[in-house]
């Protein structure tokens, strides 16, 4: 079923959950403070504006409580991050994916009401450690 994102930040790691949803038929609103990464994405997402997502009232006009699913791929300004969470927690509808910058940030996103905190460097060392051990059961 076609579902609605929106995605601000869009570094590698947003920019990549982007391009995926998008190529699987998703809508996909991509939210950035960077104009040059705003610009990357015009072609990709289905809508991509410049905005400060720390601004409540941003996030108000452009309408995320009525997305289905917010990813806050924002990592080095944790209290952007932060606030952008708890602000899109509150408003209640969207579930809920962030980035965590650290185990610290994680643990703040969770209490805080993140549906799904990703650790992106930590969590791909661990598939990757699997995938190694499972190559060695088979290659052995
Ligand atoms: P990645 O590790 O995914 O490559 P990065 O290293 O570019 O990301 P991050 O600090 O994780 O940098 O930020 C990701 C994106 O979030 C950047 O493109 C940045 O411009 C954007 N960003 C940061 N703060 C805000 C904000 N308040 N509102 C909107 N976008 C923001």
């Amino acid at each position: 079923m076609k579902k609605n994102f929106a995605i601000i930040g869009l570094g590698r790691f947003g920019g990549s959950i982007c391009r995926t949803l998008v190529e699987s038929g998703h809508d996909v609103l991509a939210i950035d403070s960077n104009e040059d990464r705003v610009n990357e994405y015009m072609n990709i997402a289905t809508h991509a504006v410049l905005a400060n997502a720390q601004d409540e009232n941003v996030l108000r006009s452009l309408g995320i409580r009525n997305f289905d699913h917010v990813i806050i791929a924002i990592g080095e300004d944790i209290q952007a991050s932060i606030l952008t969470t708890l602000m899109i927690k509150e408003m209640g509808n969207p579930y809920i994916t962030a980035k965590a910058q650290n185990e610290y940030h994680g643990k703040v996103l969770e209490k805080i009401g993140a549906d799904y905190v990703v650790h992106p460097e930590r969590d791909m060392g661990i598939r990757i450690g699997h995938h190694l051990v499972s190559r060695n059961v088979v290659d052995y």
